[in-house]
Parts: structure tokens; sequence; C-alpha cells
């Protein structure tokens, strides 16, 4: 309802006040009697009946509100009714006292005999009706006015949100009430779980939090509606004074510590943790306050660190939604939904906003919407780190694909480089190869050359001599006979004087070739140097050598050197040795022997062969 409509109704009330009886309300009415009310204010909360019967007519005055509430006071309110039943026939009807929290309530008329006596700060077996609010009988004979004098007073807000009905509307009334409230409830025990659950599989601590404070709120409106007293500590009067402000104060501690984390403040300004900081200490103090402190300072404590918090929490969910925060557009909406209850609950408990059954379920609703936003909100956080986290799973997909394009193409260049060195190290090993075969045939090129007399053709004096030391171990080993032949130019002198020395190159070389061709394939030829030749004869026999030396010497005589247009002549005187070595030490022994014959061939005449005989077995 508008506020202004309320204040014109405030102001005009008074007036429209009938200070006579109220008509009890039909089936299915329901009547607020504040304004057929009237009220005394006993400050000192002293006055007994008999005195308050005593007052003249003029120390009543008319109660301004239709709920009949005063706000927080020490004073004992006494409110006077005048009931009529207008109907033919008797009926019952109940008047309702809409604020559970009400400490103490006396009212006298409603029995001839009996006073009730009820309130939360008396036990509630007290009761007549046992009802979570307080539920006053009222029997009236057809046509009877009943005068009710009703005594309240309260540590909290001293509020009577009475309303009178016929019995049958209460019961009527009461069964809708009960649905309504077991929905309430039945929902937040739902979410509690819930919440419970999350955290009890992902361990995010703010479902826990969020848990507690739906819980510490489910007790604080369990005691608010009056459940706690009649179901939870019917005798705990001390108890259930202090659980109100203590309640409070515990649900708003839990949402600071929820806030505080669902909104990830740590990661903020510091201001942000300040404020967190400060409120919490302030809920803490508020809750050793209802401990052990006076109730009514608790109690507006609460009210107070609540309207705090409620301000507080939608100012940073608003700053952090600017942000850029997105779960902080739904907590700014949940915030703006408890704002308004919390508007309500306070307005109505300072008086300014009447105390009644609609403002409780509106704060109800309120709460519980908030609480269904909250919910989401919580949910559509699992929903950004799913999100989150799945940006990261992609990202890091992403950094893997590249990593590996990176490795295949360091891979390939490696593979790359490996086949050019491997070309390289080919190509290298074949050049090697190519230039050690080289080394080696100029190798063995040299090595003949080493061993060959570079004019004739035929072996040098030094290879010769190293085969001819071969040749007599093999022949001492086989004791078979070896010859040598030394053979001279005769008068070469002369055919280098006559003809020149390039045409005795040629005879030299016509000589070794003439030679060559005469002797056996295994014998060997040298020139022994100047114009002087030696051979050796394997398995051959002292008649055998001489036979064929003196072959070679017909044959050269009768075949003259050709050179430049002219028949050279040539003869050879030869010097032979033959037979079976002791062994390879008589090389130079048979050598000299040949020489000898060599010489006496030389000094016989010359082309002719002269022979010496084998060296003795013990000549070295
Ligand atoms: P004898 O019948 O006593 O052997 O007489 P000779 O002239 O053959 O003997 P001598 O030792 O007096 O002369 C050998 C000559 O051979 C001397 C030298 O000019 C010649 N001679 C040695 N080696 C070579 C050569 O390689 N080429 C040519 N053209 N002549 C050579
Ligand atoms: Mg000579
Ligand atoms: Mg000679």
């Amino acid at each position: 309802m508008h506020v202004a409509v309320r204040i014109l109704l405030l102001v005009c009330l008074p007036l429209l006040a009938q200070a006579g009886q109220l008509s009890a309300p039909l089936a299915g009415e329901r009547l607020l009697p504040g304004p057929f009310m009237q009220v005394w204010e006993d400050r000192s909360g002293q006055a007994e009946m008999p005195q308050v019967r005593a007052l003249p007519a003029s120390a009543w005055q008319p109660v301004a509100r239709r709920d009949a509430s005063f706000g927080y006071s020490r004073s004992a309110f006494w409110l006077r009714l005048n009931v009529h039943n207008p109907a033919p026939q008797a009926g019952d009807w109940i008047l309702l006292v809409g604020n559970p929290l009400l400490d103490q309530l006396d009212v006298y008329g409603l029995d001839d005999t009996r006073v009730y006596r009820a309130g939360d700060q008396r036990p509630f077996a007290e009761r007549w009706i046992a009802h979570r609010q307080l539920a006053l009988p009222l029997h009236l004979q057809a046509g009877e006015t009943r005068e009710l004098l009703l005594r309240m007073r309260s540590e909290g807000s001293a509020n009577l949100s009475a309303s009178l009905m016929s019995r049958a509307t209460f019961e009527h009334h009461e069964q809708r009430h009960l649905l309504l409230q077991g929905l309430f409830f039945g929902a937040l025990a739902v979410m509690v779980i819930y919440n419970l659950s999350i955290f009890v599989i992902t361990r995010d601590r703010n479902y826990l939090w969020y848990s507690l404070f739906v819980s510490s709120f489910a007790l604080y409106q369990f005691i608010q509606l009056g459940f706690a007293l009649q179901w939870l500590w019917p005798n705990a009067l001390a108890w259930h004074q202090l659980s109100f402000p203590l309640s409070s104060a515990l649900a708003t501690l839990m949402a600071i510590i929820f806030t505080y984390g669902v909104l990830d403040l740590k990661h903020c300004h510091r201001l942000y943790s300040y404020t967190c900081w400060v409120l919490t200490i302030a809920a803490v103090l508020v809750i050793g306050m209802a401990l052990i402190g006076p109730y009514r300072l608790a109690l507006m404590g609460s009210f107070a660190l609540l309207g705090a918090c409620s301000i507080a929490a939608w100012g940073v969910t608003l700053l952090r939604w600017r942000a850029g925060y997105r779960p902080a557009r739904l907590f700014a909406l949940g915030w703006s939904m408890l704002i308004i209850a919390s508007l309500f609950s306070i307005l109505s408990g300072t008086g300014i906003l009447p105390y009644s059954l609609v403002t409780l379920q509106a704060q109800q609703i309120g709460s519980l919407v908030e609480l269904v936003i909250f919910s989401i909100a919580l949910a559509s956080r699992i929903r950004e780190s799913q999100q989150a986290q799945a940006l990261a799973q992609a990202q890091l997909f992403d950094k893997e694909r590249q990593l590996r394009q990176e490795q295949e193409r360091s891979l390939s260049l490696q593979r790359r480089t490996n086949e050019q060195l491997e070309q390289r190290v080919t190509e290298r090993t074949r050049e090697l190869e190519q230039a050690m075969q080289a080394l080696a045939s100029a190798n063995q090129q040299l090595n003949e050359q080493n061993r060959r007399d570079s004019l004739t053709g035929l072996l040098n004096r030094m290879t010769f001599n190293n085969e001819l030391d071969r040749a007599l171990a093999r022949a001492t080993r086989s004791q078979t006979s070896v010859a040598i032949l030394m053979m001279d130019l005769d008068f070469f002198k002369q055919v280098n004087d006559h003809y020149g020395h390039l045409a005795g190159d040629a005879c030299l070389q016509h000589t070794a070739w003439r030679l060559e061709q005469r002797l056996r394939t295994g014998d060997l030829l040298a020139r022994f140097g100047g114009e002087e030749f030696v051979a050796l004869l394997d398995h051959t026999s002292a008649a055998g050598a001489q036979a064929l030396a003196e072959q070679l010497c017909e044959d050269l005589a009768a075949h003259p050197c050709l050179y430049d247009g002219q028949s050279i002549a040539l003869s050879l005187s030869i010097g032979v040795c033959a037979g079976i070595p002791r062994s390879a030490t008589q090389r130079d022994l048979y050598l000299r022997r040949a020489d000898q014959a060599l010489y006496q061939a030389k000094s016989a005449g010359r082309n002719r062969v002269e022979r010496a005989p084998a060296p003795a077995l013990n000549e070295t």
C-alpha cells in the first residue's frame, strides 16, 4: 500500500474512530479492531485492574492505528474494546493477536471466571488455544455486548496486530496459513539441502555459507512467526527472548561472509574487505549483545545491522556489477528484494507500517524470492566457472596444438638438416674414397716405379736383390737348382761413341726386350747397372743355363738394333753360375761367381758364355 495513503489514514483514523462498540464480524469476514479501541498508557507498568477500572473516561484515548501498534516502549498499554453480537443466536469468535513476539498479554472479560494470560514470556502451555499466535476465544450470546480489557507489555515492539473473526473463519484461514508456511519452510529446507549437497560435491565454501545463511534465516523466521516457541522450546523463555536478535544477527553474519566470497571481494579493492570486516565485527558484537547484553539494545542492533548490511551489500553488488563481474547482476536483484523485505520488517517493527499478517507474509515472499534468486546466481556461478574452465581448456588445446606444430616444424627442420648432412657426408666420403683410391694407385705406381728401371722397364738392381733372396730361400727349401746369368754388352762404349748416347739407350732397350722374349715367365730379369743385365732362372741346372745363355748370345748377335735407319750390331758376354743353394745368404757368392765367369768370357774374346762352378755348401 502506498505510504501516502497510509499517512492519510494515520491522520484521519482518530477522527473516524468510533469509541463505540464493534459488531462481531460475519462468517468469512475479518475485522481489525484498532479503530474501535481506546488506550491508556501506563508508563510505570505497575497499574492493577481496579486502578484501571477507576480511570476517568478522559484518560482513555482512541487508538490511532488500526493495528494498535505503539512501537518500542517500556510502558504497559491498556486497551478497551466493546464487542457486540447483533445476531439472533450465540456465536464463537477469535481475536487473533498477530504478533507472536509480544512478551505479555493479559485479557479480562473473555471468560467470566478466568483471566487470559499469555505472551512469549510466559510458558506456551498457558495459552488457551495451542497456537503459534495468541488466539483469544470469545463466546457471545445473541445480542450480547462484551467489554474486553487488554494489557499489553513487551520489550520488543508493542504491536497488537489483532484481527477479529468467527471461529470458523479462523480455522479456515489457519489451514491456508499453515499450508503457505509449510511451503515456505519446505522451500528453505530444499535450498539448504540442495546447496549443502553442492558444497559437499564441489567443496566450494560459498555454498556452505549460503546454506548456513538460509538455515539461520529460516530459524529467524521460525522464531518470528511463533513456531519456535510452540514446537522447539515452549518453556525456554529467556532463550526464546534472546534467540530472535541472535538468529537475525547470525543470518546477517552468514550473508556477509557469503557475499564476500561470492562476489570475489578478496581480489577487489581493499575498501570492500574493510567494509566486510567492519560489518562482521558489528555482527559479532550484536550476537554478543544478544547473548549477554540488554535485549532491547540487541534487538535494535540487529535491525540496524540488517539495514546497514542490506544497503552495503546492495551498493557493493552494484559496484561489482559496474566493474563487469557478471554474477553480480542477479545478486543486485536479490539484494533489492531483501532490502524491500527488510524495509517491511523495520517499518512494521518500528510501527511505521501496520504490523499484520500481510506485512509478515510480504517479508516472507520477498525473502523467498531473494533466496531463490541467490540460488540461481550461485548456479550461474557454476556456469561461469564451467565457461572459464572450457575457455582455459580451449586455450590449453590451442597452446598444445601450437606446440605440436612447432615440434613438427623443428622435427622436419632437423630431418632436412640430417638429410643434408648425410648427403654431404656421403659426398665427402665418396670424395675421400676417390682420393684414397687415387692415392693408393699413385702409391702403387710409385712402388712399381721404384721396382723398375726407367729406361728398359726391367726390374732394378735393388728389387732383383730382394727377389733373389726369396728365390734362393725357395730353392734351398725345395733343394732345386737355380742359375744366375751375368750379362754385359761388348764394346758398348764404342756404340755410344759411334752412334751417340740416344742410340746407345735404344740399344739397351732393344737388348732388354730381346732377353725378355727368350726367358720364361717365372724367370727374373733385371738391369744390373750401365750396360750390364742379370737373370735368375728357377729350377735350372748349370747345363740348362749354359744352353739358354748361348741361345741369348746367338739371338742378340742375329738381331741387331735398328735405330734411325741404321742397324747396330750388338753382342753379349755371359757368365753363368748354377747350383742348389745352401741358404739365401749365398746370394752375393752366386753373384760374384757369375761375375767372375763374365770376366772370363770377356777375356776369352767376348760374345760367348763362361760357366763358374756352384759355390760349395760350406762357402759363404
Ligand atoms: P767391354 O767389352 O770390355 O765391356 O767394353 P765396353 O766398352 O763395353 O766397356 P766399358 O766399361 O769401357 O764401357 C761401358 C760403357 O757403357 C761406358 C758408358 O758410356 C756406356 N754406358 C753405360 N750406361 C749407359 C747408358 O745408360 N746409356 C748409354 N748410351 N751408354 C751407357
Ligand atoms: Mg761394362
Ligand atoms: Mg761392356
